[in-house]
């Protein structure tokens, strides 16, 4: 850490469990922003606690391409996409984690539990889940992303 904190971090955002978040008023917001959707999920500006593996899984659910603009996903889309990102903490939780990435690797490195329920992350190369077509690693900002070629739009 350099100890510059980056700009986007003037306004942390509330998190989908929190009871100011407004699911219609954060789909408008992302909806005005020409920024790609996988960047602004991982934006604590816009939502906070959402991490790349989480990210990753509520676009595939959602059948969204991350590289997608905000501006041109409709409003039911992105409500849509703010359901799942929820349905995704919320199991994350329920199998006793605070942190869907740490769930990922266990304590002695090995796959947790949740890495063997996951749709897109991690799998590339490997069918989807819905489809069947090779899951497909990019970059997106600086951070990997998996998605689905064909089911994701
Ligand atoms: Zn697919």
């Amino acid at each position: 850490m350099d100890g510059a904190a980056p700009k986007t971090l003037g306004h942390i955002a509330p998190d989908v469990f929190e009871a100011e978040f407004d699911a219609a008023a954060s789909a408008a917001r992302l909806r005005r922003r020409r920024i790609e959707v996988k960047k602004a999920l991982l934006d604590q500006g816009w939502i906070s606690g959402v991490g790349n593996i989480y990210a990753d899984e509520a676009l595939w659910r959602a059948r969204l391409r991350g590289r997608r603009s905000g501006d041109s996903i409709s409003q039911r889309k992105a409500m849509e996409l703010l359901g799942h990102v929820t349905d995704v903490l919320t199991e994350s939780l329920a199998v006793g984690g605070t942190s869907f990435d740490e769930l990922y690797v266990d304590a002695r490195g090995e796959a947790g539990y949740f890495a063997r329920e996951l749709a897109v992350y991690g799998r590339a190369g490997q069918p989807c889940k819905r489809c069947g077509t090779p899951i497909v690693r990019e970059v997106i900002g600086d951070r990997s992303a998996h998605y689905c070629p064909k089911c994701q739009k």
